[in-house]
């Protein structure tokens, strides 16, 4: 399988093999990678996937995208990776040996539990994989590579997780500076791996992204210090992502012949991307509901054809922090393909997205957005304390603020007949201080997170500014 970019014809920049895109950020031209095309699950092979377990549907997926790494170094790699000790947060009922349990919280109405990883966030399932592959990759080559990443909380943690004491990998991970959850911020501050570096920046997390993507841009400067993503641009993250949606479909369904809807939390598209790459590869799944919270641009495309990316200042800072956002980067994606690949348009649609200017597809491409399945709906601070109480009233179960804003969308879009399956994203423990305005009381926690927010912390504050960042780098790598 070979890669191309959103924004060049393969024929202006060479294609890619897995490896040759895994340790880089965006493609050359400023684009994102896309495989050439998308590998197809015939009926035959979709039967022989349902009841296999996650390792080995991950390595029947996988497989098909990084078709350069020997099979039996993959299959290693996803063994160690999606075990019930790394994935051993589940809530009390749940299986653990499922990696990802499905939880059915009434008749055609389902969970699908993502954040059971160490950091308790659906990023740990992508983001442990990324953490063995870029090991793997490291040893192979003899090399260096110093990781570069902007979070509003849960990437962040994710990726520090995923990379502590990795051989020869160093993460300089930016947030915005005191706008993360106490529990978020103690469980990245806290941690003392002399590999780990937590840069709180004085601005928002556009503010951050807009620096991960000005050092990218330095070429020279990447170069000289090996410098990699974990973002949501990652291919190899979205890849990752694609093995869940295969897991609950089988899990929700007795025969092919069903379909299913997902309902996806929304903030930078790379969850749902990979909803759209599955359905792609032929995954039976009838509509994927981009859910927003109050930062709805990508509402309001699917509403009405027009993306309008927000001013950074105009991001507004939520109780699902995690898809508070004025720009979805994977979004690229998708129009990728709704422009039927047509990478002169997407580079051209781009060129008004960095200038901070709008788009309008109506009456061109927005008119084939159904034949993808997308639908969407936003949900707000009112609405996610009443989905918060909602469900606990009703399942005896509590959902975390993101997970609130999927269940809230995708009720707005359940069919008859059709099994729903929200995706829960992050575990209610990461957001006591919303949890208690809903009901009044503390989330449960797993037990491994007793006493968190009373450890030591270790982290630098940093001015808006790219080159205060390099400096940082220069000195500590
Ligand atoms: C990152 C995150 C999201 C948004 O996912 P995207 O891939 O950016 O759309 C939703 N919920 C939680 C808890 C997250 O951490």
């Amino acid at each position: 399988m070979h890669y191309q970019s959103t924004r060049s014809a393969t024929h202006a920049i060479a294609p890619k093999t897995f490896m040759q895109i895994l340790l880089g950020g965006l493609m050359e031209d400023g684009g994102l990678a896309m495989p050439l095309s998308y590998p197809q699950f015939s009926a035959d092979e979709l039967s022989a996937l349902r009841g296999m377990n996650y390792r080995e549907l991950a390595f029947a997926v996988l497989s098909k995208f990084a078709d350069d790494i020997p099979a039996d170094d993959l299959r290693s790699i996803i063994n160690r990776t999606y075990t019930p000790e790394v994935y051993c947060n589940v809530r009390p009922g749940s299986n653990a040996q499922d990696i990802t349990p499905l939880t059915t919280l009434e008749p055609g109405l389902h969970l699908l539990e993502l954040s059971n990883g160490p950091t308790l966030a659906f990023k740990d399932m992508a983001m442990q994989l990324l953490g063995n592959l870029f090991e793997y990759a490291l040893a192979k080559t003899g090399q260096q590579l110093n990781i570069l990443g902007a979070t509003s909380g849960d990437t962040g943690s994710s990726a520090e997780y995923a990379m502590r004491g990795k051989h020869g990998v160093r993460v300089f991970m930016l947030s915005p500076h005191g706008k993360m959850s106490r529990f978020q911020t103690a469980q990245m501050f806290s941690l003392q791996d002399p590999n780990i570096f937590n840069l709180a920046v004085r601005g928002v997390f556009d503010d951050c992204q807009d620096i991960v993507k000005a050092v990218s841009n330095d070429h020279a400067f990447k170069a000289a210090h090996s410098i990699g993503t974990v973002n949501s641009i990652n291919w190899a993250r979205v890849a990752a992502q694609v093995v869940y949606y295969f897991k609950g479909y089988f899990a929700a369904t007795t025969s092919n012949d069903q379909r299913v809807s997902f309902s996806v939390p929304s903030g930078n598209f790379g969850n749902v991307c990979a909803g759209h790459i599955a359905r792609m590869m032929g995954l039976p799944i009838r509509k994927l509901i981009v859910a927003t919270n109050e930062n709805d641009v990508l509402d309001e495309f699917f509403r009405t054809g027009v993306y309008r990316p927000r001013a950074t200042a105009e991001t507004l800072h939520t109780s699902s922090p995690s898809m508070d956002i004025s720009k979805a980067s994977n979004f690229e994606r998708f129009i990728f393909d709704l422009c039927e690949r047509d990478a002169a348009k997407v580079a051209a649609l781009w060129s008004q997205v960095d200038q901070g200017r709008p788009f309008d597809l109506t009456g061109d491409v927005f008119a084939k957005v159904p034949q993808y399945g997308f639908v969407s709906g936003r949900s707000t601070h009112a609405d996610r304390l009443n989905t918060i109480r909602a469900v606990y009233e009703k399942y005896k179960l509590m959902v975390d603020t993101h997970t609130a804003d999927g269940v809230k969308v995708g009720l707005e879009h359940r069919e008859q007949g059709v099994p729903m399956i929200v995706l829960e994203t992050a575990q209610a423990a990461k957001f006591d201080e919303t949890i208690h305005e809903a009901l009044g009381c503390a989330p449960w926690r797993p037990a491994s997170f007793d006493g968190l927010e009373a450890l030591p912390q270790r982290f630098e504050v940093v001015d808006v500014s790219a080159d205060q960042v390099k400096n940082f780098i220069h000195t500590h790598a």
